[in-house]
């Protein structure tokens, strides 16, 4: 018999109404003992909305509040629900929430409601996921990501694969039981047709993975140049506040220096660096290892040249030492005077960091670069890691299982190998998660959600 649980929803602090939820079988006689005001919790009907007050034991009311009520099945968690929207803050809600728990509802653990969700089949394990993605989206983008996959079009498409895999195990286990050579003729051709199709369909999802850290964790760009071409004025340019001391000696800014811009529903990552000047003492040596790290982890590199300047020998090695990357030339400096040299290996950009002049167009150059890394988003998208793996899995069940045909191994280690990729498969929607795996994705969630 499961257990009635209670948890403030919203985020506890300043704020117009919070919603208090209670979900379980007790959740109707729970509220019609904590509530008074028009209609009774228990003899609503499904969705009914009733108006009245949070009540002490002594009738003395605690707060003004709207009754949301879901009966079981057609809820969130399919279960009975109460959603009490009360006034927001910090004290109304915990005192709602105190009352529910004094009457005999259990504090829910984090992502305890989602959870019920999965369990009483309202939701697979990976829209059950991307409730948490969605809750936790910093972009436009990764919103739009986590959107799809709550509706289930990550779930369908696995779905798809999971039935195609299941045939195929069925053929092979039944040749197992009763070989039939003219069979085995038939069915060999269609079992490999289907696992190339299977496999290529996994691999393109695997593929999508990139992109979805894009999308999650932002695309990591990195400013360097020379001391003093006007890298820290770039940087708080576009992060548009004074984050990094601007200064005219040359090698101020000793650390990587971070900050999240967002540009277009996407984060980019901004890293201003030391720059990548022949080191004077210990500390500068640091800052240019520093940068060089940096570096080698981002995926957009800038180049930031002084345009008032002739391009000197530590301009070309810089633009040397970032050829492997993704990058943009940017000329500083133009509303000094513009010399108007250029480098043909990269895309250049011309500004004046200190006026704003020329800065749409690096936007735009910025824009151009993350659409190519991020490239078609129409198709699924991987967002978590979890199923990465889990596709990495099933995709190496089924090549060992081809490669098993192809050297006509025995159709048991065949058979077994391509459980193990349905395995991996299942773990994706859920169909076979285990109590463990179920713990560690919810207990993730926030509390409430
Ligand atoms: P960094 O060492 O490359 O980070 O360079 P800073 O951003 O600290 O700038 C060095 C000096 O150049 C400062 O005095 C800035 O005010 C100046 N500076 C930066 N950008 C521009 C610009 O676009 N035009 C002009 N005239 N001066 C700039």
């Amino acid at each position: 018999m499961t257990d009635t649980i209670a948890a403030i929803s919203t985020a506890v602090g300043p704020g117009a109404v919070s919603i208090v939820r209670l979900s379980g079988p007790g959740a109707l006689d729970i509220a019609d003992r904590v509530f008074c005001g028009r209609g009774r919790p228990s003899t609503s009907e499904h969705k009914s909305v009733l108006l009245g007050e949070i009540i002490a034991p002594d009738s003395t009311p605690i707060d003004q509040v709207v009754l949301l009520i879901m009966r079981r099945p057609g809820s969130y968690t399919g279960e009975d629900v109460v959603e009490v929207s009360c006034h927001g803050g910090i004290s109304a809600p915990r005192l709602v929430l105190r009352r529910l728990i004094d009457e005999g509802a259990r504090p829910a653990e984090p992502g305890e409601f989602t959870k019920r969700a999965f369990l009483n089949g309202k939701m697979d394990l990976a829209q059950a996921e991307a409730v948490s993605e969605m809750v936790q989206a910093r972009s436009e983008k990764a919103l739009q990501a986590a959107m799809r996959q709550i509706r289930g079009d990550l779930s369908s498409r696995i779905g798809r694969m999971e039935t195609a895999l299941l045939d195929q195990i069925a053929l092979v286990e039944a040749n197992i039981d009763f070989p039939d050579e003219e069979i085995e003729g038939v069915y060999r051709p269609g079992l490999e047709h289907v696992l190339g199709d299977l496999a290529n369909g996994l691999e393109h999802l695997l593929s999508s993975y990139g992109k979805g850290r894009f999308i999650k964790e932002g695309i990591e760009a990195v400013i360097v140049g020379k001391p003093n071409v006007g890298k820290s004025s770039l940087f708080n340019r576009l992060v548009g506040k004074d984050r990094v001391i601007v200064s005219h000696v040359p090698g101020t800014t000793r650390d990587v220096v971070d900050a999240v811009v967002p540009i277009d529903g996407l984060l980019v990552n901004l890293h201003d660096t030391a720059g990548l000047l022949e080191p004077r003492d210990n500390i500068e040596t640091s800052a240019v290892e520093r940068t060089r790290a940096s570096l080698d982890e981002s995926d957009v590199v800038m180049v930031v040249i002084d345009a008032s300047q002739p391009l000197d020998d530590a301009d070309a090695g810089i633009v040397e030492q970032t050829s492997g990357k993704r990058r943009m030339i940017v000329f500083n400096k133009i509303d000094l005077e513009d010399i108007e040299e250029h480098f043909s290996e990269a895309p250049e950009v011309r500004v004046s960091a200190l006026e704003g002049s020329g800065m749409s167009d690096l936007l735009g150059e910025l824009r151009r670069i993350s659409e190519d890394l991020i490239g078609d988003l129409a198709d699924e998208i991987i967002i978590s890691e979890r199923h990465a793996i889990c596709l990495r899995e099933a995709l190496d069940g089924i090549g060992r299982a081809r490669k098993g045909l192809s050297e006509q191994i025995p159709l048991e280690l065949i058979a077994s190998d391509l459980r193990t990729a349905l395995l991996g498969l299942g773990r994706i929607t859920g169909s076979n998660a285990s109590e463990n795996l179920l713990d560690e994705i919810f207990s993730r969630f926030c509390i409430g959600k």
